[in-house]
């Protein structure tokens, strides 16, 4: 099996293919797009539903102890002065007053470039994967064309929040390759602000939330009252967030327009948390697991102590590798009681629980799993996508574009193909199989070209089963071809057989 070459040209060619077949189009595409924003096509809709739709049915429905919750999107601007979202939900910018480009502080490196232990200048590069590779080229050539003879020190990279003052004026901007444009990084606040009602003034000023978590703290003596549950249990969410992200990049993964899908699991106070935030990164890992994400491509992180919030107990991310490096997929965080306690300050309404048991009173404390719908989405499509040599029907070796979704995941789970479109007996079993299927699973109808083009058209956008209606379905037993997409194998398969299948696979 062979992939693309590098991995800029793996995502060019992921990129491609989404928008050939109508995965992923960019956002208001006639009018020149709109950066960070992005369309599903019709493909891109329903894998995008299956993905919400696999975790809420094990998060929630195949669950006893979490329930759901839809709230709002845009909430009381206090629940954001409460959270700390109005004071800290900042990103470091830094601006290039030649360009105009805009840089997160903490994604712009520089290096000094120190000739026989003397600074003789500065370098800078945008964060990649090789971004300490560029410094040290960038510091190269820097030398070689002031014409600076000595020995040039490693460069030692550092982002633009720990430049000196002094130092800012000398780092080049990126952007024109020269100093003195670079201003020094300021907190930007990433939430976009609108304003309800007629009025425009300050008192009507509110948010589109950067995050759903809010609402089921907000929610939570609402379920408590009515939701019949108990400690612990969780609340879960899947909706939309906005964040004013300054550097939107890497296609779908890092945008200003996202779906989240969030739970947040209350917890007794003197629960043992650590043993429940595990339970929870272990169930997130087998829940990628599940979906058909490669373990190989999935590691943890977890943040160092002195990096956290003060309120949080620890937070781990499952990383996945991203063509573009490995990159934060789920973000599981202990929290403590912070976000309840905030809230019953801020609003003068007690967030306690009442423990039957105990008969006492206290603040439950949270375990928050919280991942995005569009990065497990790119994650599915890079893990599934492949390019390999196979060989056709003569023997003649051909390319084939595949995506290995799992059938959990696959947009079209089955394909009928009629093998000839003007025998009526063929068509007839073909269609009446296509309708039956479609009261239960999304299925593509094709009988249109050879089915060897057939196949390799259903290859390309994932489905993992073909199935062909052909002379023996009608003049011997009644069974059809099953197409195996990975094996590109083929057996004979009844009716029921195929049912039980497509039970058993896509759950
Ligand atoms: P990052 O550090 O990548 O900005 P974060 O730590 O701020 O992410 P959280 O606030 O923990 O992210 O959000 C939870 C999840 O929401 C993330 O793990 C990610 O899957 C998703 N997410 C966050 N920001 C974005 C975005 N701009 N575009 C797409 N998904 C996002």
């Amino acid at each position: 099996m062979s992939t693309a070459d590098s991995p800029t040209d793996l995502m060019e060619r992921i990129v491609a293919l989404c928008k050939r077949r109508g995965f992923i189009f960019p956002s208001s595409e006639i009018y020149g797009g709109f950066n960070g924003f992005f369309d599903y096509g019709p493909l891109g809709a329903e894998l995008k539903k299956n993905i919400r739709d696999c975790w809420w049915n094990d998060m929630v429905r195949r669950r006893d102890d979490i329930v759901g919750l839809e709230s709002s999107i845009i909430m009381h601007p206090k629940v954001w002065e409460a959270s700390g979202h109005v004071a800290g939900f900042t990103d470091p910018l830094v601006d290039c007053k030649v360009s105009k480009q805009r840089y997160r502080a903490d994604q712009l490196f520089f290096a000094a470039v120190v000739v026989d232990g003397k600074t003789v200048g500065y370098v800078s590069a945008l964060e990649s994967e090789r971004t300490a590779e560029e410094l040290q080229a960038a510091a190269e050539n820097f030398k070689r064309k002031k014409g600076i003879q000595g020995a040039l020190l490693s460069v030692q990279p550092k982002d633009m929040t720990e430049a000196k003052p002094e130092e800012i004026a000398l780092i080049p901007s990126p952007a024109t390759g020269e100093p003195g444009s670079l201003t020094p990084p300021r907190s930007f606040n990433m939430m976009f602000q609108t304003n309800v009602g007629a009025m425009t003034d300050g008192s009507s000023v509110a948010y589109l939330r950067p995050e759903t978590a809010q609402g089921m703290f907000v929610d939570f003596k609402n379920v408590v009252d009515t939701g019949r549950v108990k400690l612990p249990f969780g609340i879960a969410q899947i909706g939309k967030s906005f964040r004013n992200e300054i550097t939107p990049r890497n296609f779908i993964f890092r945008s200003r327009e996202f779906e989240q899908m969030e739970m947040e699991y209350f917890i007794h106070e003197d629960a043992d948390w650590a043993k429940c935030h595990q339970e929870w990164i272990a169930w997130c890992q087998a829940w990628l697991l599940s979906i058909g994400l490669p373990e190989s491509h999935l590691s943890l992180y977890a943040h160092p102590k002195e990096k956290l919030a003060f309120y949080s107990k620890g937070t781990v991310d499952i990383m996945f590798k991203y063509p573009f490096g490995v990159q934060e997929l789920w973000g599981i965080a202990a929290r403590g009681n912070y976000d309840l306690t905030q809230h019953a300050t801020a609003s003068g309404k007690p967030m306690e629980y009442f423990d039957e048991a105990t008969k006492k009173k206290f603040v439950p404390h949270v375990i928050e799993p919280a991942v995005g719908v569009d990065r497990i989405l790119l994650a599915a499509l890079c893990a599934a996508y492949a390019e390999e040599d196979v060989k056709d029907e003569k023997g003649n070796v051909e390319k084939r574009t595949v995506l290995r979704f799992s059938p959990r995941l696959a947009p079209v789970k089955v394909a009928v193909l009629p093998l000839m479109k003007n025998k009526p007996e063929i068509v007839d079993v073909a269609e009446k199989l296509y309708r039956k299927l479609k009261r239960k699973w999304n299925v593509f109808y094709d009988e249109s070209g050879a089915i060897g083009r057939r196949y390799r058209r259903q290859d390309e956008i994932g489905t993992p089963w073909c199935v062909t209606i052909d002379f023996e379905t009608i003049e011997k037993d009644g069974t059809f071809t099953l197409r195996e997409r990975d094996t590109m194998q083929q057996r004979r398969i009844t009716e029921t057989e195929l049912f039980q299948l497509l039970e058993e696979r896509v759950y």
